[in-house]
C-alpha cells in the first residue's frame, strides 16, 4: 500500500504519524510546496519508524514522485486563524484544491485510486476535488464529521460514565458551524439515550444537550485558541478510515462524499459504509423534525459556498 500526503504541515505531520502507527502502509509519500519542510518531515518520521514499522519513507520534490500511490490524502492548505471560521478559508483553499488535484491525477492510476479530503472548508473542497478529479464519488472521501462524531462521543462518555466504545453517536451535516447532532439516534450498547438515561437515573435535560452541541461545534475553536492549530484528533480519524478502507471493514463513518447530481449534488457528513471501494453505501439515521431542517438548511448553507468558488 503506498500512500501520499500533499501538505505537510501540522495536519500533514500528525497525519502521517497516524498513517505510520497503522502499519498499513508499505511506502509513504510526502509532498509540500515547501520542500525543505517536507524533506524534514520525511527525516523525522523515517527516525521514528526505528521504533515501530519499517515503512520507506519519501519526501517527493515532484508529483513524479507519488506514482503508484493507492491513497492520496490531501492536507495542504491555510488552517483557521484563532476566530476564523473554516468558510473563512473558501477561496484561499480552492485555489490549493485547482492546483493539487489535477497534478495528482496527471500521476496517479485514476481507475483505482482514492482521495482523502481533509482540507477545510471540508466539504466544499470535497466537491471541488471530486469535481476536478472526475473520480467517481465513492473514491473522493472528506473526513467530514468523523471528528465532531468523536468529540461528541467523548463528552457523552464522561457524562454518561460509559467507554466511548459502547455509544453509537452522530454529528452529520457541514464540517463547520451548521453540523447537527443527531440526537434522536444515539444510543449506549444498543439502549436508546433517552432509556439509558432512565435507567442510570442521569438527566441529561435539553439545556445540557445545548450545551453539549456548543462544545463540539466551539472544540475546534478551543484548540485552537490554546494551541495555534488542531491536529491530533485529524490524525487519528484519517487513520481510522484508512483502517476501514485498506481492510475492508465496512465499517460505518460520517464521512462526506458528493450525494446527488447537477445542482442539487453537496457533500456532507451522514453515516456511510465504508470499505476497499471507498464508500459503499449513503445511510440515512432518524431525524426529528428539527434535526431533519437543520440539515437541509447545512446542506443549502455547502452548495451554496461551493457556488461563490
Ligand atoms: P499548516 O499551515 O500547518 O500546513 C499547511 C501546509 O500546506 C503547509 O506546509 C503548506 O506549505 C502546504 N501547502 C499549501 N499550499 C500547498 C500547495 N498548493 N501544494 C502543496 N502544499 C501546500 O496547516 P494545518 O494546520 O496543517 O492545516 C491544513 C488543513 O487542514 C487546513 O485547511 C485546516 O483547516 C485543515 N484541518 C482539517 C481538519 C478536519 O477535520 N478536516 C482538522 C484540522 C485541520
Amino acid at each position: 500500500m503506498k500512500i501520499a500526503i500533499i501538505g505537510v504541515g501540522s495536519v500533514g505531520s500528525a497525519v502521517a504519524t497516524a498513517v505510520q502507527n497503522t502499519g498499513l502502509a508499505h511506502e509513504i509519500v510526502l509532498f509540500d510546496r515547501d520542500g525543505v519542510r517536507a524533506r524534514a518531515a520525511a527525516e523525522d518520521l523515517g527516525h521514528a519508524g526505528a521504533f515501530s514499522y519499517d515503512i520507506k519513507i519519501t519526501a517527493a520534490s515532484s508529483y513524479r514522485v507519488i506514482r503508484g500511490s493507492d491513497i492520496v490524502i490531501i492536507a495542504a492548505g491555510a488552517n483557521q486563524k484563532p476566530g476564523e471560521t473554516r468558510t473563512d478559508l473558501l477561496h484561499k483553499n480552492a485555489s490549493v484544491i485547482e492546483d493539487i488535484v489535477p497534478r495528482v491525477m496527471a500521476n496517479v492510476d485514476a481507475k483505482k485510486v482514492k482521495i482523502i479530503v481533509v482540507t477545510n472548508p471540508l466539504d466544499v473542497m470535497v466537491m471541488l476535488a471530486q469535481k476536478l478529479s472526475k473520480l467517481p464519488a465513492s473514491r473522493v472521501i472528506g473526513t467530514g464529521t468523523m471528528l465532531d462524531s468523536a468529540r461528541l462521543k467523548v463528552i457523552l462518555s464522561r457524562q454518561l460514565g460509559v467507554s466511548t466504545r459502547s455509544i453509537n453517536a452522530y454529528v452529520l451535516g457541514e464540517h463547520g458551524d451548521s453540523s447537527v447532532v443527531n440526537w434522536e439516534a444515539i444510543s449506549i450498547g444498543g439502549i436508546a439515550l433517552d432509556d439509558f438515561c432512565k435507567q442510570t437515573k442521569i438527566s441529561l435535560p435539553q439545556t445540557k444537550r445545548k450545551t453539549i452541541e456548543h462544545r463540539v461545534r466551539g472544540a475546534a475553536y478551543e484548540i485552537i485558541r490554546g494551541r495555534g492549530a488542531t491536529w491530533d484528533g485529524i490524525g487519528a480519524a484519517v487513520a481510522d478510515l484508512l483502517h476501514a478502507i485498506v481492510n475492508d471493514e465496512k465499517r460505518i463513518l460520517t464521512t462526506s462524499v458528493v450525494d446527488g447530481v447537477g445542482k442539487s449534488a453537496v457533500a456532507m457528513s451522514m453515516p456511510r459504509i465504508v470499505g476497499e471501494n471507498g464508500v459503499i453505501m449513503n445511510l440515512h439515521t432518524k431525524l426529528s423534525k428539527t434535526e431533519s431542517a437543520d440539515l437541509r438548511k447545512s446542506s443549502k448553507i455547502i452548495r451554496k459556498n461551493f457556488d461563490l468558488i
